[in-house]
């Protein structure tokens, strides 16, 4: 089995740089199958030494898990002939085979997507049973119905006949073109798109700010992606 440095594996596994990973062992809260290892550059097998950090064990993580700040244009398909894909985002150094986006925007919808070769996870993710929440901010085309907030609280009945379940509308500013957050519990197609239009509106920008706990990252400009860290992963479900 292959052997890499305790230091090499905490980075790895986007646990520690390696500066923060001798910190870590210096206040003693790394043992390798239990106990204290005298230094950062000890070998270890990931998958067969027992590492812990605090005394929990590290899991061994198989698989990649990115947020993706979606720009405006590109298909969440993960093969298109003719249209940019959300793959094509991705840094070669950060690519897998069997990567794919857990869940799809819109092509003009912006924001984030989540990006992982873990299907299990994925699956859990998209799961209706177990639907995480999604908040996105919407810029509508006039201003809030009096009564769009109690519609979406109540459960919006589309146009088609399908009911909603309640979902959160909140103004986030007024005026002719007012920004609002939407919080939805599941995921139709065009859903917050043809339950603004129930309500007598067009949604003019939409961007996915949020997926369960975990908001999308500030400081990732549109049309790149990062490695999220275990701490990030868990937000998620
Ligand atoms: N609702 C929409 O209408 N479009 C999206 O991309 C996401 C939610």
């Amino acid at each position: 089995p292959e052997s890499i440095r305790l230091d090499r594996f905490f980075s790895s596994q986007n646990l520690a740089s390696r500066k923060e990973f001798r910190a870590l062992l210096k206040q003693g809260r790394v043992t390798v199958n239990q106990t204290v290892p005298k230094s950062a550059d000890q070998k270890v097998c990931p998958g067969l030494d027992r590492i812990c950090l605090d005394g929990k064990e590290i899991g061994y993580q198989k698989y990649i898990y990115l947020m993706l700040n979606k720009p405006p244009g590109v298909v969440s398909a993960t093969n298109d002939r003719s249209q940019r894909t959300v793959l094509d985002l991705v840094p070669e150094a950060l690519f897998r085979p069997g990567l794919f986006p857990a869940g799809r925007l819109d092509k003009d919808t912006t924001g984030f997507v989540l990006l992982t070769d873990d299907g299990d996870f994925a699956h859990r993710l998209l799961s209706p049973r177990q639907h995480i929440v999604k908040t996105y901010h919407a810029v509508l085309d006039g201003p809030i119905p009096e009564d769009m907030a109690a519609r979406f609280r109540e459960g919006v009945t589309l146009k088609d006949g399908f009911v909603c379940l309640p979902a959160l509308l909140k103004p986030l500013s007024d005026g002719e073109r007012p920004a609002v957050e939407i919080v939805l519990h599941e995921g139709k197609y065009h859903q917050i798109k043809r339950m603004a239009a129930a309500c007598g509106r067009h949604v003019l920008a939409l961007k996915r700010v949020k997926m369960g706990g975990l908001p999308l990252d500030p400081d990732l400009p549109e049309g790149e992606c990062r490695e999220l860290l275990h701490k990030e992963i868990v937000k998620l479900l």
